[in-house]
């Protein structure tokens, strides 16, 4: 046993291995790379294997004349998703997938594989029951790729406008986003512990200390309807600042979301084009500013363009969302919603009572509502006003009045999904292609 150990640490130190991406980019001469089988086919003398990693994909040629008899022997046995190491020249060729070939000397299996369960053409509920085995197929990768990225650029937008990264507890007494959607833990029996629905309550409390906050973290809503927009744990990107205006923080929503895009263009564009995503849908909402209109414009809108009469007093539907935005190739910023629609921090505005300092960001294609945000209302009779007209115990919410109490300046923030955001720039079907596990109402497996 201990032969063998050393016998593979020998040959891992006399090769250092290359991604398969730059050993493409050396483009000729001798390579050492690793990784797993996409593909495979052969003779009874040849046998071509596609091999991923991470970077890329490439085509590796082993040849019975070239390797001997026994080896080719195994390397033909070899199934889809083994791991391998393989050693050989590398050279350009038209014929093969990514354009280069390697023409294999030697090569090492690592892991061996049974019949890999994923096939082609195999339905979205097998998929979702063997998402462990999917997570490494090339659409997943490509969107893991892309998310990666846009968390990065999230958490590089609002260092670099000076707010610090703070966190909320996740297990909470109060809720903030409506009971319906609340999840209760049972926590040592207790009742009254529900899982985060937002940050927000726990949030405005630090920006007596910290002024500008920002955080990104999981989020819990028990969501019951079956819509391609809902997951029951998504990932909030939410931001809270002392002393802003309703303005401020509709320009910071457009300036995330813009670098965000900006990010994903520049590093993911092999992303996009293994995803099939038309990159001329995504640049108008950087090049160009969101449109923003009122709630009272949007029912007009709606009413002439697309002859739908929402009530005013009424929240916009996905239908209305999504025939909204129809008429426009960027981002829509919808602000001053009728006060009984949104929730009961938000401040009324003050040239017309009727209606909040509220907003709603809706993505282009009908991908729905990106970021919920306001300013807040900051008077403390007033939100104990609102809270009792929503049927809440004042009493449970006491620790966050205190922010009213004790030296209550105006302040407000937003929250963002992320996998919205990482839908609409994927250009995915459903929500629960942009988090690696989803999570829904009928699914918490595996
Ligand atoms: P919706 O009306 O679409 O359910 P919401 O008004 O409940 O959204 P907010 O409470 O404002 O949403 O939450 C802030 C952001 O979080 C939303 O703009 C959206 O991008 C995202 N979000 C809300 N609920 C979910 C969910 N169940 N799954 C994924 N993302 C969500
Ligand atoms: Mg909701």
């Amino acid at each position: 046993m201990k032969k063998i150990t050393e016998k593979k640490e020998a040959k891992h130190n006399a090769h250092s291995f290359l991604s398969i991406q730059d050993a493409m980019k050396q483009g000729s001469g001798s390579v050492a790379i690793r990784g797993w089988i996409h593909r495979e086919r052969g003779s009874s003398n040849i046998k071509f294997i596609v091999l991923r990693d991470s970077s890329n994909i490439i085509q590796c040629v082993i040849e019975k004349a070239v390797v001997g008899e026994e080896k080719f022997k195994i390397a033909d046995k070899l199934q889809i998703e083994a791991s391998l190491e393989v050693f050989g020249d590398i050279k350009e060729d038209k014929r093969a997938p990514t354009g280069y070939e390697v023409h294999v000397k030697e090569v090492v299996v690592v892991g061996e594989c049974d019949t890999f369960p994923i096939t082609k053409d195999q339905g979205t509920e097998f998929l979702a029951d063997n998402r462990h085995l999917w997570l490494r197929s090339r659409k997943m990768t490509a969107i893991l790729k892309v998310r990666s990225t846009v968390f990065g650029a999230i958490h590089e937008y609002f260092r670099g406008q000076g707010f610090y990264e703070y966190q909320s507890p996740m297990f909470q007494s109060v809720q903030c986003e409506g009971g319906s959607t609340l999840f209760e833990v049972d926590y040592f029996k207790q009742k009254g512990v529900f899982l985060a629905q937002t940050w927000q309550l726990y949030a405005e409390p630090a920006i007596f200390g910290l002024e500008k906050i920002y955080t990104i973290a999981p989020s819990f809503r028990a969501e019951k309807s079956k819509t391609s927009r809902h997951l029951t744990e998504y990932w909030h990107a939410e931001m809270e600042f002392a002393w802003s205006t309703f303005d401020e923080i509709i320009n910071h929503g457009e300036k995330v979301i813009k670098h965000v895009i900006k990010k994903v263009l520049e590093t993911n564009k092999p992303e996009l084009e293994i995803l099939g995503r038309d990159i001329t849908k995504l640049e108008p909402s950087l090049n160009k500013p969101f449109v923003r209109i009122t709630y009272d414009e949007a029912l007009k809108i709606l009413k002439e363009k697309s002859k739908m009469n929402v009530e005013w007093g009424k929240d916009l539907r996905t239908i209305e969302e999504d025939e909204l935005v129809k008429n426009f190739d960027r981002f829509v910023i919808v602000t001053n919603y009728p006060k009984i629609v949104k929730a009961f921090y938000m401040k009324e505005d003050p040239h017309n009572r009727d209606v909040v300092q509220g907003t709603d960001f809706l993505a282009p294609e009908g991908y729905g509502e990106i970021i919920g945000g306001s300013q807040r209302e900051e008077k403390l009779e007033e939100i104990k006003k609102r809270l009792v007209e929503m049927g809440e115990k004042v009493s449970e919410y006491e620790f966050y009045l205190d922010t009213r109490k004790y030296g209550s300046v105006p302040h407000g923030g937003f929250g963002l999904g992320v996998e919205r955001l990482i839908s609409w720039i994927c250009g995915l079907e459903n929500i629960k292609d942009a988090i690696p596990f989803p999570r829904t109402m009928i699914r918490w497996k595996p």
